[in-house]
């Protein structure tokens, strides 16, 4: 019989080949994926103990994560475009050779909306009709005054419990919102492929994310053609 594992893992091959083909992307190694749920096995995954951890984040979490010095992805959603998002992520840290990063906090939380910026869009590609629909819903942080951020953020902790942390919320609603509107950007033919390759293999060293995000969020296609 083949495993859930097997299927998710054609399918991930069909999708990086679809993205590296869309944007003529060119990466030598496809991930090995690995779905996990709460009745997994850790010791039937055949992973070492150091996985471990990153396993227990996924099957708590119901998420998935992309290990991509290790072409590994754990996943524990049986969504299509979830899978896609991390075939994103794959591709972009691989060629973008990006290692680790960035360690000053606030360039961290905007190096992370760009990464989900390109995930989301990534997942839109293979999956058009994905509608960001958890992070859409709630009105943009960056356009409100700080009492109704504190109003906005309140109903948000109703909705989603305590685990939900503003920054967490933050990086992922602006991330998303990016990506949707630079899939419709490109769709719409206003942003060649050119620049969208450009954004895979951009070198974040001694790239201050916080301007590029204000950039890219009022002026998003003149931006990427000066990249
Ligand atoms: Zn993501």
């Amino acid at each position: 019989m083949v495993s859930y594992s097997e299927i998710l893992q054609q399918k991930a091959i069909d999708y990086q080949i679809e993205l590296e083909t869309e944007f003529n992307l060119e990466c030598a190694v496809i991930p090995e994926i690995k779905y996990v749920h709460k009745r997994t096995d850790f010791n039937e995954l055949g992973l070492s103990n150091s996985y471990y951890d990153e396993y227990l984040y996924v099957v708590e979490n119901k998420s998935a994560i992309t290990l991509t010095d290790k072409n590994l992805i754990l996943i524990a959603l049986k969504e299509d475009y979830v899978l896609a998002e991390e075939i994103g992520h794959f591709l972009h840290f691989k060629l973008a050779n990006i290692r680790k990063s960035p360690a000053q906090t606030e360039n961290l939380t905007y190096f992370n909306i760009y990464v989900e910026m390109l995930g989301y869009f990534s997942s839109k590609i293979i999956d058009p009709t994905r509608e960001n629909k958890v992070y859409g819903e709630y009105k943009d942080f960056t356009k409100l005054s700080k009492p109704e951020l504190i109003k906005e953020y309140s109903l948000i902790k109703n909705n989603f419990g305590d685990r939900v942390t503003f920054n967490n919320f933050f990086l992922y609603q602006q991330g998303y919102c990016l990506g949707d509107e630079l899939f419709y950007h490109y769709i719409s033919k206003q942003i060649p492929k050119k620049q969208i390759k450009n954004l895979y293999e951009l070198n974040v060293e001694n790239m201050n994310f916080k301007n590029l995000f204000n950039l890219m969020k009022y002026n998003l296609p003149q931006i990427l053609n000066k990249l």
